[in-house]
Order: C-alpha cells, then sequence, then structure tokens
C-alpha cells in the first residue's frame, strides 16, 4: 500500500507577538513547526506501516527551502520518502494554486492508496487545500477523521461532526484529512534522526512538474488578500457589584442586550 502525507511548515502560532506601533505579526524568531494536525495525518500513515507489510509512507510540502528541515522532522518520525515542491513561481499561491501545484506534484511523484492531509493548516486556517486536492485527483474523500479501520481494500471511518460522528465506509483510493483526536504523534526516535540527515530530499521545481502559469503563484490566484490587520483587542472586562442575586439580574440583562439569550 503506498501512503502520501501532504504535510506544511507553519509558524508556531502560540509564539507569535504583534508589533503594536505598525499592528502586524512579528515573525522574525518565531519557530516554525509541522502544522499540527498533519502530524496526526502522518502518525495515522505510520500506524498502518507498523501494522500492514509492504506499506510506503511518502510525504510532500509546497514551501521554501526551510520546510526542508520540517520534512527531515517527518523522516525522522518514520516516512520513508519526502518531496518538496519549491520555486519562487509558486510564491503568494491562494488555496487553489496551491492545490493546483501540490496535485501536479502528485502526479509526478505516484499513485497512492490514501492520501492524508491535515483538517486545517494553523496559518491560513481555510481547511480547503485537502478536499481541492480530491476534487482535482477526481479521488472520493472524508474530512475530520478521528478514527480508521483498514477492511481489506475498504476503510471505515469516523467522521466527526460537532455532536457526534458519522461511520462512512469508503473504498481506496481516497483522501482523509486528518483531525486532533485520530491520534497522538509520536516523537522522532535517535536513530531515525541520523538516518532522516543521509536521505535525500528530491525538490520540485516549477520545471520539474507538469503545470503552466495560469494555475500557480499569485497572479494565478482567484483570491488575493486586499488587507491584514491584527483584531482590536477586547475592551476591560465589568465586575457586577451587590448580592448574588442582584448579579444575577445584572447578568442576565447584559446578556439579553447581547443577545447571547
Ligand atoms: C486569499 C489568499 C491569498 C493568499 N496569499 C498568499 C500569499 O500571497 N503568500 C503566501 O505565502 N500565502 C498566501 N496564502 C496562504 C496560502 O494560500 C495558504 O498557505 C495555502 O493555500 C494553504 O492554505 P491553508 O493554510 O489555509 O491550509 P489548509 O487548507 O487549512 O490546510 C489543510 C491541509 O492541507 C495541506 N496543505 C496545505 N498547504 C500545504 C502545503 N503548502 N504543502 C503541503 N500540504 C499543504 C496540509 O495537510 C494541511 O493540513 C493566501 C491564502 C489566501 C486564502
Amino acid at each position: 500500500m503506498k501512503i502520501l502525507v501532504c504535510v506544511k511548515q507553519v509558524p508556531d502560532t502560540t509564539e507569535v507577538k504583534i508589533d503594536k506601533e505598525k499592528g502586524t505579526l512579528i515573525r522574525e524568531g518565531v519557530p516554525s513547526i509541522l502544522n499540527p494536525d498533519d502530524a496526526n495525518a502522518l502518525e495515522e500513515a505510520l500506524k498502518i506501516k507498523d501494522k500492514y507489510k509492504d506499506v510506503t509512507v511518502t510525504v510532500v510540502s509546497m514551501g521554501p527551502p526551510q520546510a526542508d528541515y520540517m520534512l527531515r522532522e517527518c523522516l525522522a518520525m518514520g516516512a520513508d520518502d519526502a518531496f518538496l515542491l519549491s520555486d519562487r513561481a509558486f510564491g503568494g499561491s491562494d488555496t487553489w494554486s496551491t492545490s493546483n501545484a501540490i496535485v501536479a506534484g502528485i502526479n509526478k511523484i505516484g499513485q497512492f492508496d490514501i492520501i492524508f492531509a491535515g483538517r486545517q493548516a494553523i496559518d491560513g486556517d481555510t481547511a480547503q487545500v485537502g478536499p481541492q486536492i480530491a476534487e482535482k485527483l477526481h479521488m472520493p474523500q472524508v474530512t475530520y477523521v478521528q478514527n480508521l479501520e483498514i477492511k481489506g481494500n475498504e476503510l471505515e471511518v469516523q467522521r466527526q461532526l460537532e455532536d457526534g460522528y458519522e461511520i462512512i465506509k469508503v473504498d481506496m483510493p481516497v483522501l482523509l484529512t486528518a483531525v486532533k483526536e485520530l491520534n497522538e504523534p509520536r516523537y522522532m526516535s535517535v536513530d531515525k534522526i541520523f538516518d532522516a540527515y543521509k536521505k535525500e530530499i528530491v525538490v520540485l521545481g516549477f520545471n520539474d512538474i507538469d503545470i503552466d502559469t495560469n494555475h500557480v503563484g499569485l497572479k494565478a490566484s482567484p483570491t488575493k488578500v486586499f488587507k491584514s490587520f491584527t483584531p482590536q483587542p477586547k475592551g476591560k472586562g465589568v465586575m457586577l457589584e451587590g448580592t448574588s442575586k442582584k448579579k444575577v439580574e445584572q447578568l442576565v440583562v447584559a446578556l439579553k442586550q447581547k443577545h447571547i439569550i
């Protein structure tokens, strides 16, 4: 079985600081990490590899050259090989262009029984890339996967809903997007860290994949970021005074005014 995991390098947003004067995000010195949902996607692929014979796990990312580090982390967790789609021509891609490039990359790399993606990247936060890849590869997809069982060529998948889950049976090849409830990602192992630095990460540029300039990059993107800004911080909280009864009355009035209740 051949499994592909789409992985994105993202800024560790728990550590992002805001420049108060310019109102912009301070990216300098902010560490980059493997997108958390993608770590769950990779873990699930590795669990399948642990359980069954003849499973290969490939990781692919589109990003700048420094994504090499994150891909080596994936190899050190247990992935077999890694591909990086990297070219200036890919810069400024929105989700449509990003998925076009990833699909062109996948077509170059090979065919897969399962393609995993994370549900969402913590920087772009759109949750669109996985489903777009499935559409463009004419593949069925199940998003928000919180549990997975393989039964022959069929997968039995639990798809997370707001108030429960649904069970979906789907044949391979299929694209699945992982949520954090799916598993607990493993740590890198020391011997695999050494191996990861010996392996080649195959870099594919614009001329290495079958794509034209109308399908990738800033100009080709149907959406453009017009403005970005830091949201205003919430105002100071209000302390309610008086007896418990009085406080509850004031609280109910305030919640009604805000149409919360
Ligand atoms: C209107 C718009 C304009 C943009 N303009 C720019 C820009 O000018 N410059 C810029 O750098 N970015 C830009 N972006 C961000 C860029 O589109 C996103 O980083 C990228 O498309 C992925 O979307 P996302 O982060 O929302 O991922 P999601 O859709 O939330 O990611 C879901 C999953 O898809 C997979 N995935 C997503 N991205 C990648 C990737 N690169 N490689 C491998 N797997 C991936 C991962 O498995 C991930 O968990 C723009 C986004 C939008 C919406």
